[in-house]
């Protein structure tokens, strides 16, 4: 007996999709059936990451959009919304770093990462929300961090930026919660990808001595609560915030 495919029908936008964990995101909303709305910085590499995905029978299209501009964000939602006529699921994970220790931080640093990661969520979520409300459906997942709960040194732009995700997530469940649009946020810990591949290796050994489980987690840890959050099972669920870090912050 084949497995039933729980989003048959959904379309899923994933913003950052074409590599780490954005694209683990979209493998396993596609592989539960959703249809691929894959939006990067870059068309090439989204496109790469969407053919990809359409060898596998997975209906994907690549768009381009910076998340932290405004117009940016409008036109790719536009541009999706022309492609797949709905956009169910929406997953703000687009996500810089620029880490160093506040005495050093420049203002630059501190407007991109705030640019990029709380305002391209805000982007996003502002316009998706009309075509799910007027669906009267949709589910918004956001990828906070548990440095916007606990802080790290370091991090100041950053842990900031990711707080300020939190908070959005929260006033967004509230403002669309009687509109059958459920708002939710998971805060992964230490996760094996690019962004982290660049951290040094003190800064490694730091978050492995204080995860419980003594490793780092996957795209794929974080892509299976992601999915969990878009599903049925979750629909009385909004405004929470999901920790996947080993047990890092409990
Ligand atoms: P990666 O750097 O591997 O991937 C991020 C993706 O986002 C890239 O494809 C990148 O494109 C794209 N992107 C960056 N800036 C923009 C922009 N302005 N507009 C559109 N797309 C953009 O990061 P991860 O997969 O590690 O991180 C994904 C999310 O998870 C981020 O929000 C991150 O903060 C969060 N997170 C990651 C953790 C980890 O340990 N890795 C821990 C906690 C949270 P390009 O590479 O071409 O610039």
């Amino acid at each position: 007996m084949s497995k039933e495919k729980r989003l048959e029908g959904k379309v899923a936008l994933v913003t950052g999709g074409a590599r780490g964990i954005g694209k683990a995101i979209c493998a396993r909303l596609a592989a539960e059936g959703a249809k691929l709305a894959i939006v990067d910085i870059l068309l090439d590499i989204a496109e790469t990451a969407a053919a990809e995905f359409r060898t596998q029978d997975i209906e994907a299209a690549a768009f381009a959009a910076d998340v932290s501009k405004a117009e940016s964000a409008e036109a790719a939602v536009d541009a999706v919304m022309r492609k797949f006529g709905q956009i169910d699921l929406l997953i703000n994970n687009a996500g810089i770093t620029r880490d160093t220790l506040i005495m050093r931080m420049t203002e630059q640093d501190w407007d991109l990462v705030m640019a990029v990661n709380l305002k391209g969520t805000f982007n996003f979520t502002k316009a998706v929300c009309r075509p799910m409300m007027k669906a009267r459906s949709g589910k918004i997942v956001n990828i906070a961090s548990v440095v916007g709960r606990m802080g790290n040194p370091g991090q100041a732009n950053y842990s900031a930026s990711k707080a300020g995700v939190i908070a959005l997530t929260k006033t967004t469940a509230k403002e669309f919660a009687t509109r059958n649009i459920q708002v939710n946020a998971v805060a992964p810990g230490y996760i094996l990808t690019d962004m982290t591949g660049k951290l040094s290796e003190a800064a490694t050994d730091a978050f492995l001595s204080v995860i419980p489980m003594k490793r780092g987690g996957t795209p794929e840890d974080v892509a299976n609560v992601v999915y969990f959050l878009c599903s049925d099972d979750s629909n009385y669920v909004t405004g929470q915030v999901i920790n996947i870090d080993g047990g890092m912050l409990m």
